[in-house]
């Protein structure tokens, strides 16, 4: 029996069996490692960290898309940050009145490897008329990017260490500011409340996003194979409040068809827990 484990934290792991190692390699900026197991399907880690398995993807990939396009549902033009493994591309190019989609991922090797053995998040993104592959570090691309051209940003991002760092970062998040249009949004990838290291990660990412940003708030979801299962995303916008200007029935007029996300869920996804209101209340 093979077993995929995790450390979660100093005290706590993670595993997962697994029947077969799919692919084992270290690209310039990251080891990458595919298996494959009976219940979780395909899944892979980037430097021992689970990313993406067949069983739970729907459920990150719904929360980083959905919430934003609920609330505009005008959003034209989508720049995703990170995102190899093609799954928020493929939620976002469901929307037909979505005209263009950037998506600026760092190693490209993790995108291929995607396409080979993970067709479930990578099938077809590539080939989409409306899209556009940037294989280059985030932070530059959005660096160079010109004022107001995007409705929506997608932080899909690796947590804030090695090649994820800039992506937390101030800089990071004013540019993002900058190139987003009038009622743009930003989705951040937040990390999770529970353990300390990354609750620390959460609240200092918040932290300057709502420097920055007029609105700036935090919903979570239930990933089970996260550390903790409980994860955040951070809805940053120049405009829109996601909560009192949700479109339930525009968004359900799209008539796509979701496994996690609904439109009774949008609002209570943005109410928090007392013990996180507490650790983000201490940043405002
Ligand atoms: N859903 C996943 C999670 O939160 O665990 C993240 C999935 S996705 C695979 C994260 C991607 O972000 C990786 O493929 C990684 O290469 C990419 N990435 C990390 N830092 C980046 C940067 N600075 N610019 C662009 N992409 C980056």
């Amino acid at each position: 029996m093979k077993w995929y484990t995790e450390q979660w934290s100093d005290d706590c792991r993670f595993s997962l069996r697994y029947n077969e190692q799919l692919h084992s390699e270290a690209s310039p900026f990251q080891q990458i490692d595919f298996y494959k197991g009976d219940d979780f399907g395909t899944f892979f880690t980037l430097d021992g960290l689970m990313m993406v398995n067949e069983k739970d993807e729907f459920v990150y990939h719904d929360m980083i898309t959905h919430p934003a396009f609920a609330t505009n549902p005008n959003i034209k033009n989508v720049l995703i940050i990170g995102g190899g493994d093609g799954g928020t591309a493929r939620e976002v190019l469901r929307y037909k009145s979505v005209e263009k989609v950037v998506m600026v991922e760092i190693d490209e090797l993790v995108f291929r490897l995607s396409q080979k053995y993970l067709p479930l998040t990578a099938a077809g993104v590539e080939e989409d008329p409306r899209m556009t592959m940037i294989f280059d570090d985030g932070l530059a691309y959005v660096k160079n990017a010109q004022d107001k051209s995007f409705d929506l940003i997608l932080v899909d991002s690796t947590d804030p260490i090695s090649v994820g760092e800039g992506l937390f970062t101030t800089a990071f998040y004013k540019e993002c500011y900058r190139v987003l249009t009038d009622d743009g949004i930003l989705i951040n990838q937040h990390e999770s409340p529970y353990f300390a290291e990354y609750a620390e990660n959460m609240r200092k990412a918040h932290k300057k996003i709502k420097n920055i940003f007029p609105i700036a708030s935090v919903y979570q979801f239930h990933m089970p194979t996260y550390p903790s299962g409980h994860w955040l995303f951070g809805f940053a916008s120049k405009t829109f409040d996601p909560i009192q200007d949700v479109k339930p029935t525009e968004w359900n007029n799209f008539g796509l068809k979701t496994k996690y996300y609904n439109t009774d869920l949008h609002v209570g996804a943005f109410m928090l827990p007392t013990f996180v209101k507490e650790k983000l209340a201490n940043e405002e």
